[in-house]
């Protein structure tokens, strides 16, 4: 025998049910898509980040430049470090390992231009390298300090 009482709190239970789920989805939804939206903008952002990855490698230690140094006239640049290590064992000049031994370079200065970028694609990564840290781990707090670019100018 079924209690009438009983399929009333039932009806009104899936009605609750229903009003719930219609209060609650819209918003879901839209930190759903919300959510979507960052993950594919950290994944553009981090594409971006590595397209100028190869620009500033040096070629002799395969890392981000350290004090660039730029020759002249081939324009090949190198970590100033780098570069002191590669001298011509001939001249004791500076060679360029790029253009090679009948090449050597007629000057170098120190490209501060490509300097600055290197510190804000520095501070880019590691703002990134958060960011992936944070939308991965959806709900965490990230506590990774925060890094300052770099501000004062190297020698
Ligand atoms: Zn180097
Ligand atoms: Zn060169």
């Amino acid at each position: 025998m079924s209690n009438p009482l009983m399929s009333s709190w039932a009806g009104l239970r899936a009605e609750l049910d229903r009003l719930r789920a219609q209060a609650y989805d819209p918003r879901a939804r839209a930190l759903e898509e919300h959510e979507r939206a960052v993950r594919a903008a950290v994944t553009k952002v981090g594409r971006a980040v590595e397209a100028i990855e190869g620009d500033l490698t040096c070629s002799l230690c395969m890392r981000p430049m350290e004090e660039p140094r730029t020759l002249m006239p081939c324009a090949h640049t190198f970590c100033k470090r780098c570069l002191e290590s590669h001298r011509d064992p001939a001249t004791g000049g500076y060679a360029c390992i790029e253009c090679g031994p009948g090449k050597l370079p007629t000057g170098i200065y120190p490209n501060k231009a490509l300097d600055a970028v290197l510190g804000k694609w520095i501070f880019q990564k590691q703002s990134l390298q958060e960011l992936k840290e944070a939308t991965s781990n959806a709900g965490t707090i990230a506590t990774t300090p925060r890094v300052s670019p770099r501000t004062s100018p190297r020698t």
